[in-house]
């Protein structure tokens, strides 16, 4: 918690334009404790995408409250405002849970529809907790990610857009007394002093050292967030008109922040056929998610899953990421497409 910290949270409150910037330990403590902050608990509702990295997940479950799983978009990956109304009233009629949150998620980076979300939040009063893990540096209208719901979180692990050299993690949000609790959670519930314990908390400082790190990392952001949508274009360029895959569809009235560049396949045989050619080009690509959350088996007792996540599935059983980051160049770029070019033909 040295002065570092202190900077950074002042620069990257500033960044995303919210009154607050509470760092911590990772991004999953992020969610956590702003459900604390917010008394989320056993009876409670927290309405999640079923596909997401199973953090999204495992926070809720943290608290004693139910995660109920939503279905998302086809092309969005993101949760579907439809099906998040369809699942509110499923849980109102079917259980006694009190539905209280709604994380929607910017997978890949890609902002979630916060028109659609909002408007079912607010005629049910949900508040909005923004799971920008993967988004840091993405926009949606004039707002940036982690200022998009009441209060937005954020992970620095070096896979995210925004990395440090290890773990970290930041809460944003403009309530003044939120973001007093979430200071008094991360260090044992602290009142006057550390050793002044007012309520239950936990150990999730974000250390100095990675403060440091990411405060020189935020100078090259800005240029690294053109360069990611620059080199996005290319890609979708070099791969549109690939028979049976499907890449990222544009964002209207907004960016995505390119955590990842996901391509959908027709089947799960071309997928597999895709990243077999890849790796034998010794080209890296990985599954997010290969299991979406209805079929996590931590959660089969702890989800209520109101309605079948048809899409998620879908996109399980086809998705694949292929290699991404401020630094390919045109030439990385050629390569990647010429052998998925030769597996698809
Ligand atoms: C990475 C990630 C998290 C958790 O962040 P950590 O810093 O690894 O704890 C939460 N949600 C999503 C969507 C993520 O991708």
């Amino acid at each position: 918690m040295g002065s570092d910290v202190k900077n950074l949270e002042t620069r990257l409150a500033e960044q995303v334009g919210v009154n607050f910037c509470v760092t911590c330990g990772n991004g999953t403590d992020a969610l956590r404790l702003v459900l604390q902050a917010w008394q989320v608990g056993p009876g409670d509702a927290v309405f999640i995408p079923d596909f997401t990295f199973f953090a999204t997940a495992e926070a809720v479950c943290q608290v004693g409250a139910t995660p109920v799983i939503v279905d998302v978009g086809a092309d969005s990956f993101n949760l579907s405002a439809a099906s998040l109304a369809l699942c509110i009233e499923k849980t109102k009629q079917e259980t006694n849970l009190v539905p209280k949150v709604v994380i929607p998620v910017d997978l890949f980076g890609r902002p979630a529809d916060y028109h659609g979300i909002r408007e079912i939040a607010h005629r049910d009063h949900l508040r909005i907790l923004e799971d920008a893990a993967q988004g840091f540096g993405a926009t949606f209208g004039d707002s940036s990610a982690c200022a998009l719901g009441d209060a937005g979180t954020t992970s620095f692990f070096p896979a995210k857009p925004l990395g440090c050299y290890g773990d970290g993690g930041a809460i944003f949000t403009d309530n003044e007394q939120t973001a007093s609790i979430l200071r008094s959670l991360r260090v044992h519930g602290k009142g006057s002093d550390k050793y002044d314990n007012i309520r239950i908390g936990t150990n999730s400082r974000l250390d100095t050292l990675q403060a440091a790190i990411l405060m020189v990392k935020l100078d090259i952001f800005v240029v690294e967030m053109e360069k990611r949508q620059a080199l996005a274009a290319q890609y979708t360029k070099a791969l549109s008109g690939l028979p049976g895959l499907k890449c990222p569809d544009r964002i209207q009235n907004g960016r995505s922040a390119w955590a990842q560049y996901t391509i959908t396949a027709e089947s799960t045989e071309l997928r597999n056929r895709c990243m077999k050619s890849l790796a034998e080009n010794d080209i890296p690509s990985i599954i997010y998610y290969r299991t979406p959350m209805h079929a996590q088996p931590a959660l089969k007792d702890l989800a209520f899953v109101p309605i079948r996540c048809d899409t998620s599935k879908y996109l399980s059983e086809r998705v694949f990421s292929i290699p991404f980051h401020p630094y390919l160049d045109e030439e990385d770029i050629q390569r990647v497409a010429s052998v998925l070019q030769n597996a698809v033909s």
